[in-house]
């Protein structure tokens, strides 16, 4: 890497900060037409984002239907990087999503996937309790079943992505902590080992998101929270097993505000991964300084797993954690600073957006590029917060 007699690099046209899965797709994407940089401030791998750990769910139900619509190119984009690089990142399980006929959020999302033309089933509560006799489901409970979701090896999928980039011209430099940012026709970054200088910048710093981008006189409307990680020992093992066609879950409750999902038993034999779709406010840099066990939401899941999931075990025998960066909406924002066009902006994945990072990626890589954009982005754009959007310095 040449450095200017200011001790400046500027051999990058487009620099990305922040090497999780929306930033690394990002520069997936760009290095194809553009020289690029993507800086990390962590020694990859890492666990204290948001894109760690083996698995993440992947579906096309939703009850906003430009998600199950964005998840078409999702899905091929993701095989695309399978092909590349010889690995295997998604295995398909099915998702059953249970709730009462009457929950709106159940009702959209059963629509969604019938106007979409999603390969799903309807079960009565006979036919579920037929079909997977080891969960106990209320009698006034419905199940759908979303055919084409399953399972994306999440910190496979993160390496492939991040060695592709390599071989395709891209640069990583990892280890080096983003300080400041100065905007202007060429973008100034200056980390904890250099400057740098390009002609665009893409930020996607998850949980990090508004730290850094006080440094461009903007704060978004973000909440970061602290996740639980749950992993249940099946009293049976293999009970609910992803070798005995077990689906993943996602069970909406009246009771609590978010929803609970579930993992067959894959990455740790034995063990399922059940998580509460929500958790307790925590800056990043101090993730683990107020950990608490058990907590409200493990004992929420005990609770939960009593009643419908008879075959596991009532505490948690693994609890990791990961971050959540939450907007009001929980849509994501994918839009360029207010002043400063050249800097574009991907943060808000409110704990949804592993899935959809191939998509996001290519937008951010469009909007960088100054294209426009193969998606409508107005619900993702930072406007949408503006009657009531103080935080905008
Ligand atoms: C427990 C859990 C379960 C989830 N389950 C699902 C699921 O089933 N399906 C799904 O689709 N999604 C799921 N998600 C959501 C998904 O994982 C996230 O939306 C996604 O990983 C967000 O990625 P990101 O790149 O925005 O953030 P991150 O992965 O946090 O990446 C941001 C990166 O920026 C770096 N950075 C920050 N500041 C700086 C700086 N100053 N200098 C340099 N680098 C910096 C950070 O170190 C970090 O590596 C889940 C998330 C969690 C936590």
């Amino acid at each position: 890497m040449a450095a200017e007699g200011n001790g400046v690099c500027s051999d990058f046209d487009t620099i990305v900060i922040g090497a999780g899965i929306q930033g690394s797709y990002a520069a997936y994407h760009l290095c194809k037409n553009s020289k690029t940089l993507l800086i990390e401030q962590f020694t990859l791998p890492h666990s204290r984002g948001s894109s760690h750990g083996q698995t993440r769910i992947i579906r096309k139900s939703y009850f906003k239907a430009y998600y199950t619509q964005m998840m078409t190119e999702c899905y091929q984009l993701w095989k695309q990087l399978e092909d590349e690089a010889n690995v295997e990142i998604f295995r398909q399980t099915g998702l059953l999503v249970l709730g009462k006929e009457g929950n709106p959020e159940f009702q959209t999302m059963k629509s969604t996937l019938v106007e979409n033309k999603i390969p799903m089933e309807s079960l009565t509560s006979e036919e579920f309790s037929r079909r997977f006799p080891v969960v106990n489901l209320p009698e006034e409970e419905s199940a759908i079943l979303d055919k084409s979701a399953g399972i994306l090896y999440a910190d496979r999928a993160l390496k492939a992505l991040q060695d592709l980039f390599r071989r395709f011209g891209g640069t990583i430099c990892d280890g080096e902590k983003v300080v400041d940012i100065q905007p202007g026709s060429l973008v100034t970054v200056t980390t904890t080992a250099r400057i740098y200088r390009a002609k665009s910048l893409v930020i996607t710093a998850g949980p990090w998101t508004n730290k850094l981008l006080n440094q461009l006189r903007l704060q978004l409307p973000l909440k970061t929270l602290r996740i639980v990680v749950c992993y249940w020992k099946e009293k049976v093992p293999g009970t609910y097993g992803i070798h005995k066609g077990f689906p993943c879950f996602l069970r909406i409750l009246d009771s609590v505000q978010h929803h609970i999902y579930g993992l067959p038993s894959n990455e740790y034999p034995g063990l399922m991964k059940i998580c509460y779709h929500s958790g307790s406010d925590a800056d990043p840099d101090e993730r683990d300084i107020l950990f608490q066990q058990p907590s409200e939401d493990v004992n929420l899941l005990s609770n939960f797993l009593s009643k419908e999931f008879p075959g596991l075990d009532l505490k948690p025998a693994i609890v990791e954690s990961c971050m959540y960066t939450v907007t009001p909406d929980q849509d994501f924002i994918l839009d360029r600073h207010p002043e400063h066009s050249n800097i574009i902006i991907g943060a808000g994945f409110s704990g949804h957006g592993f899935k959809l990072a191939p998509v996001v990626g290519k937008v951010l890589c469009e909007l960088s590029a100054g294209k426009t954009p193969s998606y409508d982005l107005s619900p993702f754009r930072m406007r949408r917060f503006q009657p009531n959007f103080k935080s905008l310095l």
